[in-house]
């Protein structure tokens, strides 16, 4: 069974794509099955009418929030996004997009104006204070490139979205820490250090 929506520590995600463009060293993918007992390997993306259909089984009222964000890289999957997150906020919910924010690289184009009609918030993760340090983490399959189009991505981001906060995940490299989170501030979005899973 592909578990297309799944609760979390009493919030709804969305698992969209299991496909990304990074091979991150922290990544919760690596040797799991899922989070919390949701297997989160799929053998097919969901369409919107596929999202429609999983999300008849929650009670929506519940949830103050529905995070894109499960086994792979959202935006991989954006028409399914694009819709999702648009029938979401018809319903009055708070949509909120979890990235590695190369949605631009990734579909050659800009997409940021689309993701605007259907979230509310993005959380994008920077996870390091250099090009060099971001694949030397990350791995992208951009090389370093992948850091730029992340940076460029929180811009736009900035511009036409509510919400932009960039995050790291705590390696215990408090100035590093402390490097992408100055960052962050100067770009003018906030920024949250994530715990490693
Ligand atoms: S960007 Fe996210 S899903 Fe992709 S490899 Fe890194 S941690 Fe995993």
């Amino acid at each position: 069974m592909n578990n297309y929506v799944y609760e979390y520590g009493g919030k709804l995600y969305l698992n969209i794509t299991n496909r990304c463009s990074n091979c991150c060293t922290f990544c919760i993918r690596k040797g799991r099955e899922g989070i919390g007992g949701n297997t989160l390997w799929i053998d097919r993306e969901p369409t919107f009418e596929d999202m429609k259909a999983a999300l008849q089984a929650f009670d929506l009222e519940k949830y103050g929030e529905v995070v894109f964000c499960g086994f792979g890289e959202p935006v991989f999957n954006l028409e399914t996004l694009i819709e999702t997150g648009k029938y979401l906020r018809q319903m009055g919910k708070k949509v909120r997009l979890d990235t590695n924010g190369h949605g631009n690289l990734i579909h050659k184009r800009d997409i940021v104006p689309q993701l605007a009609q259907a979230v509310d918030d993005v959380s994008i993760s920077l996870n390091a204070s250099s090009a060099a340090k971001y694949q030397q983490h990350c791995f992208s399959q951009f090389g370093e490139e992948a850091y730029y189009a992340v940076l460029d991505f929180a811009r736009e981001c900035l511009k036409h979205i509510g919400r932009v906060i960039l995050t790291k995940v705590d390696e215990g490299d408090e100035e590093e820490n402390a490097a992408c989170e100055r960052i962050a501030r100067q770009l003018g979005a906030g920024f949250r250090l994530r715990k490693k899973i």
